[in-house]
């Protein structure tokens, strides 16, 4: 009987949907039934390893004996400060693994809400003019469906009120950065970035997933720069340490 709509189908589709909202739902990291909507559960948000003791510049883990900085003492990074919420670890790397590789979009969207709520309780004020994500090359964002620093930058520009821009392009496909030391990241990222747009006098946010080593916020921080942007600063959701 196509074209004619029965009410009361609607009315129990209704009702279906309305008791599915209120039922408890397993959180998707340690399965444990929460009345929260959320896929990952307050308990295991309570369990991210804090960042610890780490430059604010450039992230490097500083030693409780050392006042300064020797890696931005050696070779001060392009970017101002960086921002780092967690340290890589377990659960966070759980999610991060599911956002990323699982492709799951709607456990990312719930991270990228929960970076932004912390974030803004720490820094209450909009930290920068505007946001810019990590950028991925179109051949993997076609692989995978989404930019996961476009979800976590697209929380954060919503959460302060500034726009996200999208005039950074990774324009060259750069082989898998994992096993290489921070010279060879820095040599394998050179004319990886393209900024389309002039951002003269602006102050840039970067924001991404993990950081390892900061080589690629290096090298898209001198991009930035080199198209007018007036200071960087990285916001990124953990740190391997
Ligand atoms: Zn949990
Ligand atoms: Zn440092």
């Amino acid at each position: 009987m196509a074209g004619i709509v029965n009410p009361l189908r609607i009315k129990s589709l209704q009702l279906w949907r309305a008791t599915q909202q209120r039922l408890p739902r397993r959180c998707r990291l340690c399965e444990q039934l929460q009345v929260s909507p959320q896929n990952i559960c307050n308990a295991c948000v309570q369990q991210f390893p804090s960042a610890g003791s780490l430059c604010p510049v450039c992230a490097e883990t500083l030693s409780s004996s050392q006042s300064d900085c020797q890696h931005c003492q050696a070779q001060a990074p392009a970017f101002a400060q960086t921002h780092v919420l967690w340290q890589w670890g377990w659960p966070l790397d759980q999610a991060i693994k599911r956002f990323k590789f699982g492709q799951d979009l709607a456990l990312g969207k719930d991270l990228a809400a929960i970076f932004s709520k912390q974030l803004k309780q720490r820094l209450p004020s909009p930290p920068a003019d505007a946001f810019v994500a990590m950028p991925m090359h179109k051949t993997r964002l076609r692989e995978r469906g989404f930019n996961q620093a476009a979800v976590l930058a697209s929380a954060l520009a919503q959460a302060y009120q500034r726009p996200l821009l999208s005039t950074a392009k990774r324009i060259r496909e750069t082989p898998a950065q994992s096993g290489l030391n921070r010279q060879q990241r820095l040599k394998n990222l050179k004319g990886a970035f393209a900024i389309e747009s002039r951002l003269d006098g602006q102050h840039i946010a970067i924001v991404d997933d993990v950081m390892t080593t900061g080589s690629s916020a290096q090298v898209l921080s001198e991009a930035l720069l080199d198209a007018g942007a007036a200071s960087v600063e990285v916001y990124v959701l953990c740190k391997v340490t």
